[in-house]
């Protein structure tokens, strides 16, 4: 069998659809990478250090995202999402819907004069709002394909109606490359593939509505993302533990676990890795300033991974990071916006209270926000949770032959995990087209 011939489609470029294909690429499959975002690398791409080595995180993702970029197999479709797809009796026939990037991709060298020159200002998701980007962009600093993109909502010239008059373009002028194409347009197209790998991972549960813990409503109450870019060098903040409120670095922090997970309120599962990651950010905090006292407000551990324990107990006892088995029933400030947890010990069931500089919540992961509309596009049955529906015998198989999955679209779940369930995809991806495509 001439396997170069046959084609397999990953949707989602975080760490289990970069896994997946680089596995299927080696193996000789043409992969066609989808990814929504301008560029590769999901979560793990935002997160500062990974558990429980705290190894950085974009160093081990960096040589992942070039191997992706220049392997021969593997095509990186950018800003780029499922609109319809068919079973055909040898596979599958994928409409795709590609956001304009308006710069081309051929052209651009990415060497930033556009931002320099672009007057337009927006916040940045990537920071999580923690910071501005320009409307002329690259969406982060070691992001692949190394190729800006324009915000159509934020820019001036595309915003711009009258048609006579032409409206700033400052990034047009300046690009030596002539790479700025304003006439690029949304376009449709269609790939086939032999096999499908869906891999949309998951997102962070936005407690908003959760009002006893204050957040939105207080500035120094921020989530775990957001506390992730916060301890990055590369972050809003410059890698500076900074209250929001007034731009002090804190000396006191609590952690709250279980925010949206282990709730029938909410989300009735365990998030599985905040735990750890909460644990991290203690650990993180105390080597950016070592008069860093944290607390980790829980209600029971669940340091499910391997090596995971063993770094709580680091925490413990190298780091002096407290753990409080309590639930915190309300968050309130004092006149100084210091935030004052006001919790049930549960070990001897008094109610008490803690004032500290600065909370940080650890919230539920939850399914990726659309994931119900490609899982009927794709007509794949989701969990109870709209995670994607497996069984414990075959846990990348959905119910769809030929389509796989991997990663947190699974449920929540660790890098590690990911990466084992991503490659595990991609042989039983393999090993379907084998099977079925003589
Ligand atoms: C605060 C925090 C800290 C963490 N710390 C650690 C840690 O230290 N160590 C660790 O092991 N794990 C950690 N994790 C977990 C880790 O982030 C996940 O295990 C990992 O990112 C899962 O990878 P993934 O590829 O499955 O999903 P993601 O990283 O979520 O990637 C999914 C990709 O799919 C894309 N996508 C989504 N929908 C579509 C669509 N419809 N079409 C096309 N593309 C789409 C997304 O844009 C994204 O690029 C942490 C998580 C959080 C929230
Ligand atoms: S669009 Fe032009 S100016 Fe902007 S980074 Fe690319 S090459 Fe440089
Ligand atoms: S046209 Fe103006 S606003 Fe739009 S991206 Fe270029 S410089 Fe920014």
């Amino acid at each position: 069998m001439n396997q170069n011939a046959k084609k397999v489609m990953v949707i989602g470029g975080g760490i289990a659809g970069i896994q997946s294909s680089l596995d299927l690429g080696d193996m000789g499959y043409k992969v066609a990478l989808i990814e929504q975002e301008p560029c590769i690398g999901g979560r793990m791409a935002q997160l500062d250090k990974t558990l429980p080595t705290n190894d950085c995180s974009i160093c081990i993702l960096a040589p992942k995202l070039s191997d992706c970029f220049r392997h021969p197999n593997i095509k990186i479709h950018s800003l780029t999402q499922v609109q319809k797809i068919s079973k055909k009796e040898q596979g599958f026939t994928v409409t795709l819907l590609r956001k304009a990037r308006f710069v081309n991709e051929d052209l651009c060298i990415n060497c930033g004069l556009c931002v320099e020159k672009c007057p337009s200002k927006v916040l940045d998701t990537f920071e999580m709002k923690m910071n501005k980007r320009k409307a002329i962009y690259l969406y982060y600093l070691q992001g692949v394909p190394a190729i800006m993109a324009i915000d159509k909502e934020k820019c001036l010239y595309l915003k711009n109606k009258n048609k006579e008059k032409r409206v700033c373009g400052f990034c047009e002028d300046v690009c030596q490359h002539n790479a700025i194409d304003f006439t690029q347009t949304d376009t449709n197209y269609t790939l086939e593939s032999d096999a499908i790998i869906l891999a949309v991972g998951s997102n962070q549960y936005d407690p908003t509505p959760l009002y006893a813990y204050g957040y939105k409503k207080y500035k120094n109450v921020i989530t775990g993302l957001e506390y992730e870019r916060m301890i990055s060098a590369s972050g809003p903040t410059e890698g500076h533990i900074t209250r929001l409120s007034d731009k002090k670095h804190p000396k006191t922090i609590a952690f709250v676990q279980c925010v949206g997970s282990r709730d029938v309120n909410t989300n009735p599962y365990c998030s599985s890795i905040c735990c750890t990651y909460s644990t991290k950010h203690a650990i993180l905090s105390r080597e950016h300033d070592e008069e860093i006292q944290s607390s980790i407000f829980y209600i029971d551990l669940r340091a499910g991974g391997k090596g995971f324990q063993k770094y709580i107990e680091r925490a413990k006892n190298e780091y002096g990071v407290k753990y409080i088995r309590g639930k915190i029933a309300e968050i309130k400030i004092d006149e100084n916006e210091n935030p004052i947890l006001f919790y049930e010990d549960l070990d001897t069931f008094d109610v008490k209270s803690k004032k500290v500089e600065f909370v940080i919540l650890a919230c539920a992961m939850i399914p990726t926000k659309n994931s119900d509309k490609l899982a009927k596009v794709l007509g794949i049955e989701l969990d109870e949770f709209n995670f994607v529906k497996s069984s414990i015998d075959s846990p990348v198989n959905t119910n769809v032959p030929g389509i796989f999955a991997c990663g947190a679209c699974l449920g929540p779940q660790d890098i590690p995990h990911s990466v084992i369930n991503a490659s595990g995809a991609a042989a039983k991806a393999s090993e379907y087209i084998s099977r079925t495509k003589r």
